[in-house]
């Protein structure tokens, strides 16, 4: 750890005036940010390390909201299915051949590229062997929350595979989730959390829904849910139920700032009412729904939502969902296609965008009194973006933001910052060897694939 100066960058502080100061400087000691202000205020703060950030932009770093680590090595195989293929005939079984050493690779390298384009904080809606993915956070430096993909029901048209290792009772999917919490929330000194989680609708029984909540409520942490994915996931709720997914999670009594919804295309008036009444939190996806077909941009209720006060962060989803993690696209995902499909040109500003990826991610996350935005007293979760290149320029006070959004991308992060520690200098990560993770993850995903119960050709010859 040591004292960092970044000077004479243009400084987006997302604070609550959402300064942004040109030939700005960011002070850092150890894991904090101890003054932010225009270089020539700085001038006297003795640092180890100088950054001269001239022609870039210093920024906090990104926050994907919702990032499935062990499905980074299933890349390429839940392309072009439906939402209930995707799960059942291609993810799930796929989720089954993975041991340890895949586990931690797939986490291994899903951080790198966070890093490479400028995450800093993830939060995973949970897989199964997640030890190895809290091992990778721990030797990445990246900052985040893990969780248990908790399922204790199936049935015929919702089956989950033998083997899998969340097909679980009630009783022993709370008492694994309640070890990993117990296990990873506050390691590293803070950096990394642990949380309940529940996977999908039809995979979770009232039981489980109402044992988690209790166990969430007692230990202080969130619950995430993937929930009202698409259409066909919200009439499963309503021919069981009666009701749709959050009016029936709400009949259970459950709902509440701990709830932190994931993907939510379907949702009615009455039930983004109950949503801001309950403080829960919505976790948006546009990659994904863009990728898989879900409805959030031709029916979702996500202009509403933000409109209403309710909390929406951004998030990737998996590189087998989207695919991929680049919080950029994601910025520039979530500013335009609700203006395409409601034939509105400002609907989502990028303002709003950047403030979903940053700050209002960290609202969603419990966690935006340490990160966010840029302020005395904060983590340091830096990142600095080079905007001396192509995409650009030209650049003038009105547009830095709007660039940023609609031009900019994960390649142009150039440095970045974790609690205090630079993970990545000059587009070099610090903290992994990029290259053998490279091959490692390529010959693992292949034994996977050789494996899998199904075979995907592809379209044209390849010789
Ligand atoms: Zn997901």
């Amino acid at each position: 750890m040591a004292k960092i100066l970044i000077k004479n960058g243009t400084v987006i502080t997302m604070d609550p005036r959402r300064r942004i100061i040109k030939d700005g400087a960011v002070a850092i000691e150890n894991d904090r940010i101890v003054d932010v202000g225009r270089t020539d205020a700085l001038k006297n703060f003795q640092a180890e390390k100088v950054f001269d950030a001239t022609d870039r932009i210093v920024m906090p770093g990104l926050i994907d909201a919702h990032c499935h680590h062990v499905q980074m090595l299933a890349r390429g195989i839940g392309d072009d299915v439906d939402l209930i293929a995707w799960c059942y005939e291609r993810i799930y079984p796929y989720e089954v051949l993975l041991d340890d050493e895949s586990t931690y690779l797939s986490a291994l390298l899903c951080c790198l590229e966070m890093i490479r384009t400028g995450t800093t904080c993830v939060c995973d809606p949970g897989g199964y062997r997640m030890d190895n993915v809290g091992r990778a956070l721990v030797e990445t430096g990246m900052r985040g929350i893990i969780t248990w993909a908790g399922m204790d029901q199936w049935s015929d048209d919702r089956p989950l595979p033998d083997g899998l290792p969340g097909k679980l009772g009630t009783a022993e999917t709370l008492k694994v989730e309640e070890k990993l919490v117990k296990d990873w929330n506050g390691r590293e000194g803070g950096r990394i959390r642990a949380c309940y989680g529940l996977r999908v609708e039809p995979n979770v029984s009232d039981a489980l829904y109402r044992g988690i909540n209790d166990l969430a409520k007692r230990d202080g942490v969130m619950v995430e849910m993937h929930a009202a994915v698409n259409v066909d996931q919200v009439e499963w709720v309503r021919k069981r139920t009666g009701q749709t997914v959050i009016e029936h999670m709400n009949s259970l009594g459950i709902l509440g700032p701990h709830w932190y919804l994931i993907h939510m295309a379907v949702l009615t008036d009455k039930e983004v009412r109950m949503l801001k009444d309950n403080d829960c939190k919505v976790i948006h996806v546009p990659g994904a729904t863009l990728h898989g077909a879900y409805g959030s941009a031709k029916v979702g209720k996500f202009p509403e939502l933000i409109d209403m006060g309710v909390t929406v962060a951004l998030g990737c989803d998996s590189s087998a969902a989207n695919n991929s993690l680049d919080m950029f696209r994601a910025m520039y995902e979530a500013a335009t296609v609700h203006k395409e499909a409601r034939l509105v040109a400002d609907l989502i500003v990028p303002e709003k965008a950047l403030e979903m990826a940053t700050i209002d991610g960290a609202r969603a996350v419990h966690w935006d009194h340490e990160i966010g935005s840029l302020e005395k007293g904060k983590k340091a979760d830096i990142i600095i973006v080079e905007a001396r290149r192509s995409n650009w320029i030209p650049m003038h006070d009105f547009s830095i933001v709007p660039n940023l959004v609609y031009s900019g991308e994960g390649a142009d992060v150039e440095t970045s910052i974790i609690d205090g520690k630079v993970v990545m200098e000059n587009r070099k990560i610090l903290t992994a060897n990029v290259d053998r993770t490279l091959s490692r993850a390529q010959e693992a995903a292949s034994t996977i694939v050789s494996r899998l119960p199904y075979r995907i050709k592809p379209r044209w010859p390849v010789e």
